[in-house]
């Protein structure tokens, strides 16, 4: 069995549980030029790239940096299981509900904790992707670790949430609860 499979197999679960999911290439795409522009105005040029590093699940349609097509089919996988909470917190919250919890709660930079708190549990979800996907040595990684701390306390979303010592305790019990 190549890897093409189980992301065949994956994309149909996904299309099942959310008929108008479509993946949706950034480069040349307006919505995520204007977003671009938007995120280096509030960061002060610091967060640049969003359309080179970034996917993006906006409504039902999830917005992919270049090197897309290239990436390793396990990997896309680990990556749509990320942003398959995203489309579930969505339907949870309702569009507007996830876009006022994930942008402006309480604040949309340094103290944002809705936004903190989707994320705690959509990299969850990378945690266990990557554990069934690429095994115990992956998901345990330090590399894997300083990547995904490193999403709550950089620019990337807006230091959503600088205080490393809570994010590592976080990440210390989800290896427990793993197993890990
Ligand atoms: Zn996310």
């Amino acid at each position: 069995m190549t890897d093409e499979e189980p992301l065949a197999h994956f994309m149909a679960e996904m299309r099942e549980e959310f008929p108008r999911f479509a993946i949706v290439p950034k480069r040349k795409d307006p919505l995520s030029e204007a977003i671009d522009v938007g995120l280096r105005l509030i960061t002060l040029n610091r967060m640049t790239s969003y359309m080179t590093r970034f996917h993006t699940v906006i409504g039902d349609t999830l917005y992919v940096p270049p090197g897309w097509d290239d990436t390793p089919p396990l990997d896309k996988i680990i990556t749509l299981r990320h942003e398959r909470v995203h489309l579930r917190q969505r339907r949870r919250y309702s569009l507007i509900g996830m876009a006022l919890i994930y942008l402006l709660l309480p604040l949309p930079l340094f103290f944002a904790y809705g936004r903190a708190r989707m994320e705690w549990e959509a990299y969850t979800e990378t945690v266990v992707a990557t554990l069934e996907l690429r095994g115990r040595a992956a998901a345990k990684s330090h590399a894997l670790r300083d990547h995904i701390l490193g999403q709550f306390t950089s620019a990337n979303y807006g230091w959503m949430w600088p205080f490393r010592r809570q994010l590592e305790r976080w990440y210390d019990a989800l290896m427990r609860d793993l197993g890990l």
